[in-house]
């Protein structure tokens, strides 16, 4: 008998983390997360995973509440108990719901960590990567000034990162990247304006383009792809795609109008790890890189992303900084340290790391279970 994948309960913990920094974004500033964390069992094996909802429906429209009543109502009482060939199968009986793909994330995702473990598998080898470490960029956030921008990306290229995106808002943009383009010719550096800017700022990004930037990250509307085609064929830079995509139709019909020339994968936004190895093949169809973004995870969702990262086409360096960066205590016992540059996949099976239980239970704002 071939192994099924049976869900028998399901526990749900809500931590607060608080951030080492201060993170300040065009959306505005962030000192903390509330993470939510999903904990399967099933086979004597357990799954883990962590929502990326947050609290307010700034980056896309989903809450973090919102998500949790509907995994808690809906999605787990679907599958519980029942058993499924693998986690596509698992997928299939939520997806006639519309939307709402990170709550379908938090699940599927824990689904393919909790059969990798049935499978004493590493997940990447289940989803076909191809290498045991992957490349490390950072994203910082919004300085006080440009002189505190250039030291700022000093100290992270001392650390050893590979690619420095900078966190941009109109009226902070062309001003920050020349300081750091003059006091660093050569490195890899992207912006990122989290849809911050319209077609009328067309001359800012226009100026951009004298900076030999790798790219630039989702400059207009989240939901707007006939405009960054029109952007896109004012500038010479090449736009990525973040807020945009949602599914790997979303990258079909971005990349057909050349909406962008880059593709920015989170597990959570596409609601799960086989829509973005959808993304992440129709996006080396049309022969355009991807990379891995963040969503401030905490290591169970840092451990995913690493995972989903050794795909062929994720060749441009991820948002997969150390946990360390971020977090004075992390939910996970194993530490997620990037090494001259990179972070090695977390050996072992699943996604190769173990809840830190006493300090996720001692430190629950709310848990629940279901059966
Ligand atoms: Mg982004």
């Amino acid at each position: 008998m071939p192994p099924t994948l049976t869900i028998t309960h399901a526990e749900v913990f809500l931590v607060r983390l608080p951030l080492k920094f201060r993170f300040e974004t065009s959306f505005g500033v962030q000192t903390e997360k509330l993470v939510p964390i999903l904990v399967l069992h099933g086979g004597g094996q357990t799954g883990l995973s962590e929502g990326v909802m947050e609290e307010l429906p700034m980056f896309r429209e989903e809450t973090l509440a919102g998500g949790l009543q509907l995994l808690r109502e809906v999605l787990l009482p679907d599958v519980l108990g029942k058993p499924f060939a693998n986690p596509q199968a698992l997928a299939a009986a939520f997806s006639s719901y519309r939307g709402n793909q990170m709550a379908k994330a938090m699940l599927e995702m824990a689904a393919w960590d909790l059969w990798a473990r049935t499978l004493d598998m590493p997940l990447w080898r289940l989803l076909g990567g191809v290498r045991e470490r992957v490349e490390v960029g950072v994203s910082l956030g919004i300085q006080p000034s440009e002189a505190a921008t250039v030291d700022m990306v000093a100290r992270h290229l001392e650390g050893g990162y590979r690619r420095i995106k900078l966190k941009i808002k109109p009226g902070w943009d062309v001003q920050p990247v020349r300081a750091v383009r003059a006091a660093f010719p050569d490195i890899k550096l992207t912006v990122d304006a989290n849809s911050a800017y319209t077609l009328e700022h067309t001359r800012v990004f226009q100026a951009l383009d004298e900076f030999q930037l790798d790219y630039i990250e989702q400059p207009l509307a989240y939901d707007d792809l006939l405009d960054h085609a029109a952007l896109q064929a004012r500038i010479r830079t090449p736009l990525c795609l973040d807020e945009s995509i949602t599914s790997a139709q979303d990258a079909r019909k971005a990349l057909s109008l050349d909406a962008g020339r880059v593709i920015n994968v989170k597990v959570g936004r596409v609601g799960g790890h086989a829509e973005a190895r959808r993304v992440h093949d129709v996006s080396q169809a049309f022969g355009v890189p991807v990379w891995c973004g963040g969503m401030l995870e905490s290591g169970i969702g840092r451990a995913h992303n690493i995972h989903l990262s050794t795909l062929a086409n994720f060749s441009k360096p991820g948002d997969t900084a150390s946990s360390s960066r971020y977090w004075t205590h992390d939910t996970v016992q194993e530490p997620l340290e990037m090494v001259d540059g990179y972070q090695a996949v977390p050996p072992g099976a699943g996604i190769g790391v173990t809840l830190d239980r006493d300090f996720v239970t001692r430190n629950a704002e709310e848990s629940w279970e279901r059966r």
